[in-house]
């Protein structure tokens, strides 16, 4: 096999390019100078970047490095709390609002930096009068309402981590995160809204507690008034109790290296990891992203991210980088089709939302629904537009410019990680040109690179392999919880010495990174490998088709085959014409990035298997594509997708 084959390929060629609009780049947080400068000395520069946050002790130095464990800025001092409420009240913003919360039934709420901190000094009394103290767990299961945020806020300000667990996740899956990190306290609704109907909470808090006797109490938020199971000996409303507390609290300073939540992945590739992240390195690396990445203007911008609070998205650019900025965020509890496909276009317009934040998966969903959507609001309000959780495909970026950013908005394209903690690889969109599909740049202060089988770092132009980063960054996993060797493991053992973040990425010719999907993804048609991305994008740039997966299957003669599950725009297809379709899509794949690429089979579905967060599943569909037993499921959105799927299987049929 020569180098080349050994590699990922690199197949898909885009050549639109999008420089950063002249007034934003010169009034931009980073410009061009900065960047440059600030990728001189790494330490120098994360030091600067701590120093934008207010530290009750200066640090010793600004990182212990005891590979793989990083302590970021040891001795130092800080509660997180106080840098996102207090400090902001201080300094005379306590009338700016923090969140403009819209409920999905229509209600709403206005909650300024001031508001926001005595509630937060409250809850924090609570759960001290509960007997929560620092370094003890407490597990989140909300809907999408402030009291998340407060409840998060809340711990953190007494140093107790969180664990936040996706309100749509059932009994079992709370019940086995509750179990792994032993949580004292779970904070809960009784339900909450979703596609227009109260969906329950609590009695999934009450079947998952049953076997774990280490949790002392229930608190409940009441958000739909549905009727709730009660056990007084362990159940308490929060509105009776939160109440009731002072609103003053002082904050007590934390070590940098301080506990502050642990957070399950998403489990795209297997089972779920409890991810977690401390004190200092993490805020000051979501704030400087979150100012640095969205040119976050205070005083003037609505930020909006659509993320679940349950996400590492929601944890670090909902709230904590966000209100670190003292930004004026919106938060959005429902569905985007609730009550009508134009939801969140109406809500931009109302809010005059100036930056958005989402996933590719939602742009996907809103190509499917049509253009004339978004054309019925005002969406003039935007200025730069943010897509991360997977690789997004060209075409979907050219839809999201054109329609929502009105052909005038940036679009950063972030990756990061749970175990990042916030952006490490992302356009600044004052200093970068953007690309359709490409997450442009290591941000200052980030050592990525890109290796071969070998270990070998490869050039940075025109050479494809495995993302890796080189040197610690703050923000990063401290260990995944209670499990250093899974860690040592899963992170720092493909490559010794060095960060293996899984995901396959090329360097282009003008040194930009195109991220290539998983490497756990990647296929292998008669010894050339082949990203998943590449050719999905290509299917997704047919005119037919929405969204679409590949993986490959066991072939005799290749190795593998390709196997494509496409979504269709528009209407349902006869089986005449679903042949032909499949056959137009096979074709079209050759002729845009080679025979190699084609798939063998197209299978037309109605959805493909997702994470909560939206990530499409691959494995599973590798599982159906092999005929293979289904791995773990228990982070899927909706259990039933794969039975339709397997029904459209020929073995299965
Ligand atoms: P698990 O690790 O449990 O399998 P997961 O990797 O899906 O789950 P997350 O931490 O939520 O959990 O997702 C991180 C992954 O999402 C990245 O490794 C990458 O594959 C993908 N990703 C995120 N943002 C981008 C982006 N902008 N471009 C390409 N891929 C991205
Ligand atoms: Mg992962």
């Amino acid at each position: 096999m020569s180098d080349r084959e050994s590699t990922l390929s690199d197949l898909l060629h885009e050549t639109r390019v999008f420089p950063p609009p002249a007034g934003l780049a010169a009034g931009a947080n980073v410009t061009a100078e900065a960047f440059e400068a600030a990728g001189r000395d790494r330490l120098a520069f994360w030091e600067r970047a701590a120093e934008r946050l207010s530290w009750a002790g200066r640090w010793e130095r600004v990182l212990d490095w005891q590979p793989p464990f990083a302590h970021w800025f040891p001795s130092g001092k800080l509660n997180v709390a106080y840098n996102c409420l207090d400090r902001h009240v201080e300094a005379g913003h306590g009338e700016r609002v923090a969140l403009r919360w819209e409920g999905e039934p229509g209600d709403s709420r206005t909650i300024t930096y001031r508001a926001l901190c005595d509630e937060v000094c409250q809850a924090a009394n609570l759960l001290l009068e509960l007997g929560a103290r620092a370094g003890e767990r407490v597990a989140i299961y909300l809907p999408m309402i402030p009291e998340a945020v407060v409840a998060m806020l809340a711990c953190a300000r007494i140093g107790a981590p969180h664990t936040v667990v996706f309100g749509g996740f059932s009994a079992e899956a709370l019940r086995t995160r509750i179990e792994d990190c032993d949580a004292r306290v779970v904070i809960t609704a009784d339900g909450g809204y979703r596609r227009g109907a109260a969906s329950p909470l609590k009695a999934s808090v009450d079947a998952a507690v049953r076997d774990c006797p280490g949790v002392r109490h229930v608190l409940v938020v009441r958000r739909t008034g549905q009727t709730i199971d009660w056990d007084g000996s362990r159940d308490l409303w929060w509105h009776e109790q939160v109440g009731r507390q002072s609103r003053e609290h002082t904050p007590e300073a934390f070590e940098s290296d301080h506990p502050l939540f642990i957070l399950y992945t998403s489990g795209t590739t297997g089972k779920p990891k409890g991810i977690l992240h401390t004190t200092g390195g993490y805020l000051t690396l979501v704030a400087w992203t979150h100012w640095a990445v969205f040119d976050l203007k205070p005083e003037t911008d609505v930020y909006w991210c659509t993320a679940d609070i349950g996400w590492v998205t929601g944890h670090s650019y909902i709230v904590y980088g966000p209100l670190a900025n003292g930004a004026s965020s919106m938060m959005y509890e429902g569905t985007p089709d609730t009550p009508h496909k134009g939801r969140w276009w109406e809500l931009v317009e109302k809010n005059r939302v100036s930056i958005i934040y989402t996933a590719p998966t939602a742009i996907r969903t809103c190509m499917k629904w049509g253009d004339e959507i978004p054309e019925q609001f005002d969406l003039s309000s935007l200025r730069l537009l943010g897509s991360v959780g997977e690789p997004i495909n060209p075409e979907a970026w050219m839809w999201y410019r054109e329609n929502i950013g009105g052909g005038r908005c940036p679009i950063v394209d972030t990756w990061w990680q749970t175990e990042t903690g916030g952006i490490l690889i992302s356009p600044l969109p004052g200093v970068h040109t953007c690309k359709p599909g490409s997450a442009s740049r290591p941000l200052p202060g980030i050592s990525a690179e890109i290796y071969d089988d070998a270990e070998r770092v490869l050039p940075r132009k025109d050479a494809a392999g495995y993302l890796v980063l080189t040197e610690p960054w703050p923000g990063m996993i401290r260990t995944i919880w209670g499990d250093d060797d899974r860690y040592r493991e899963v992170y720092w053992s493909r490559f010794p010495g060095v960060y293996f973040a899984g995901d396959g990425a090329k360097w282009d010719s003008d040194g930009d990174i195109w991220l290539l999907g998983r490497v756990d993804d990647v296929m292998n048609i008669s010894g050339h490998r082949i990203s998943t991305i590449e050719v999905e994008s290509s299917l997704v740039s047919h005119p037919d088709v929405a969204e679409a997966a590949v993986v490959g299957s066991p072939d005799p003669t290749t190795g593998q085959a390709i196997v494509a599950f496409v979504i269709p725009r528009g209407s349902a297809r006869t089986d005449a014409e679903g042949e032909r379709f499949a056959r137009d899509l096979r074709d079209h794949v050759a002729s845009e990035i080679g025979p190699i690429a084609k798939p063998k089979q197209i299978l037309v579905v109605a959805e493909l298997p997702k994470t909560r967060s939206g990530k499409i599943m691959r494995r599973l569909l590798r599982d159906v594509a092999s005929n293979r037993e289904l791995g773990d499921v228990t982070t899927l959105t909706d259990s039933s997708v794969m039975d339709l799927i397997k029904e459209k299987l020929p073995t299965a049929a």
